[in-house]
């Protein structure tokens, strides 16, 4: 299959692994999950329980994969998820911010607090 030349790039995004976020748009509208895994090269995440998709799988006995139906986290663009702030419980957009010892730190819009564990 031909790679498709803007998968190539690797982008800056704002949402990790394992935050918080809530699902502002489409079928899991208003949903808030943990993210399962940040795509920066097609801007996409998985969030638990957002965005279900049945796979058929085929039986593979050598890697011990039984097949049938098997449910699962399917890809959610990033524009339509927002981070979820530990501080205040909102869902908020991003701010960046850069700590006296100079590390820098992702920050909620609404209250200030840092997303950083
Ligand atoms: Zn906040």
């Amino acid at each position: 299959m031909r790679k498709n030349p803007e998968d190539l790039v690797r982008h800056i995004v704002s949402v990790r692994k394992g935050d918080q976020v809530r699902v502002m748009t489409g079928r899991d509208k208003g949903k808030v999950g943990r993210v399962l895994s940040v795509d920066p090269y097609k801007r996409t995440v998985t969030v638990e329980h957002a965005s279900m998709i049945k796979r058929h799988t085929r039986p593979n006995p050598s890697k011990n994969i039984k097949g049938g139906i098997v449910e699962r986290e399917g890809a959610i663009a990033i524009s339509n998820v927002l981070l979820v702030c530990p501080g205040c419980n909102k869902h908020t957009r991003v701010a960046h911010a850069t700590l006296p010892d100079g590390t820098k730190v992702r920050t909620c819009r609404r209250c200030g607090a840092t997303l950083e564990k």
